[in-house]
C-alpha cells in the first residue's frame, strides 16, 4: 500500500494537470456503490468525508435472496467505485454493473473493489463445479465478513480502490485505514477474551454464515438446521439434529436475524437448548457499525454458551 501510494503521490506532483482531468479533485466526493450494509459501513470508516456511500441490500435482507431495484441500475451509472462482497453471494451485482454501462466500475475498471480479494476461504469446493447441482456456496463459503480478522481485509481492499480512484486523497484514506485496523486490533484482543472460557464448544446453527466467527474464536459448528446451505430445513433433518443434540448434551443455538424462528424454537422445546438471535447484518437489532454487529455476535454468543 505505502509503495502504491508513493507512486501515486509521485504521479500526482509530476502531471498535476493530467491526472487532474483523469481523477476526481481532493475536495470531490467519491460516489461508492456497495452490496451490502458490512462494505457501506466499512467504506465509511476508511473513505471518511471524502465518500458518499450507499448499500444496495437493506439490513436483514439475505444476500443470497436479493432482487435489486432497477434505481440501483442509475446508481450504479454514476458511481465512482463498487463494492462486492465477491463469490456467488452478491452475483446480482454483476448484472446492475453490466446494465449499468458503467466501465469504470466493471471488472478491471479502477472502481471495481471485489472484497473477498486476499481473504482465506473456507469451504472450497473440492470438485469441478458444473451448475448441475444447483447448490450455492458454489466457489467456497462467502460470510467470511462475520470474522473481525476479514473485517481488516476488506479494509484494506478498500483503501487500496479509494487510492486508485481519488488519488489526491490517499493519505487521508490510509490514515482512516490504520486507524480502522487499530480500533480492529483491540477489539479484537477483548472479543478474544470473552470467547476464551468457551473454546472447542459446539454450537448448532441456522445456515453454514457463522462458519468464519467459530474458526476464529475457537467455537465449533455442531450442526445447521438447513440440511445444505439454501435448502429450508425439513422437519426430519431437524429432528435428527434435536437427537444429535441430546445425544451430546450440544446446548447453544445461534441464528442471524434474517431467518425464521419457526424450526428454532422447536429445537429449544425438545432439548432446552438456549437460542440468541444474532444480527445478520449491519443494522440489524439496532447495530449502528461494523464494530458494534461483531459486539453483538460476541455478546450472544457468550449467552448461548452460559
Ligand atoms: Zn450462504
Amino acid at each position: 500500500m505505502k509503495k502504491l501510494t508513493v507512486h501515486m503521490m509521485v504521479m500526482v506532483s509530476l502531471m498535476a494537470a493530467a491526472v487532474m482531468v483523469a481523477a476526481p479533485r481532493a475536495n470531490a466526493t467519491v460516489k461508492i456503490v456497495a452490496a451490502s450494509p458490512e462494505l457501506a459501513d466499512i467504506a465509511r470508516s476508511v473513505g471518511g468525508n471524502k465518500v458518499s456511500v450507499e448499500s444496495v441490500a437493506k439490513p436483514n435482507q439475505d444476500l443470497h435472496m436479493i432482487e435489486p431495484r432497477p434505481s440501483y441500475v442509475t446508481k450504479i451509472a454514476q458511481a465512482d467505485m463498487i463494492l462486492k462482497v465477491g463469490l456467488d453471494l452478491d452475483m446480482w451485482m454483476d448484472a446492475l454493473i453490466n446494465e449499468s454501462g458503467n466501465t469504470k466500475v466493471n471488472k478491471g475498471g479502477p472502481g471495481y473493489v471485489d472484497c473477498s480479494v486476499g481473504v482465506k476461504l473456507m469451504e472450497l469446493p473440492n470438485s469441478q463445479i458444473t451448475g448441475a447441482s444447483g447448490d450455492i456456496h458454489a466457489y467456497g463459503n462467502p460470510h467470511y465478513i462475520y470474522d473481525p480478522q476479514n473485517g481488516k481485509v476488506v479494509a484494506y481492499n478498500i483503501c487500496v480502490g479509494l487510492d486508485r480512484v481519488s488519488p489526491a486523497n490517499a493519505a487521508y484514506f490510509n490514515a482512516n485505514y490504520q486507524a480502522f485496523i487499530a480500533e480492529a486490533d483491540a477489539k479484537m484482543k477483548v472479543w478474544l477474551h470473552e470467547l476464551a472460557p468457551y473454546k472447542g464448544r459446539p454450537v448448532v446453527i441456522y445456515h453454514a454464515s457463522a462458519i468464519y466467527f467459530l474458526r476464529r474464536f475457537g467455537l465449533k459448528e455442531f450442526a445447521t438446521l438447513e440440511p445444505k446451505p439454501g435448502v429450508p430445513p425439513s422437519a426430519a433433518h431437524v429432528n435428527n439434529v434435536i437427537n444429535a443434540m441430546k445425544a451430546s448434551h450440544v446446548t447453544a443455538l445461534c441464528v442471524e436475524s434474517v431467518y425464521p424462528l419457526s424450526y428454532p424454537n422447536t429445537v429449544v422445546a425438545a432439548t432446552g437448548a438456549k437460542l440468541e438471535v444474532v444480527p445478520y447484518s449491519v443494522g440489524a437489532l439496532g447495530t449502528k457499525s461494523y464494530f458494534e454487529m461483531i459486539d453483538m455476535w460476541v455478546q450472544k454468543y457468550k449467552q448461548a454458551l452460559q
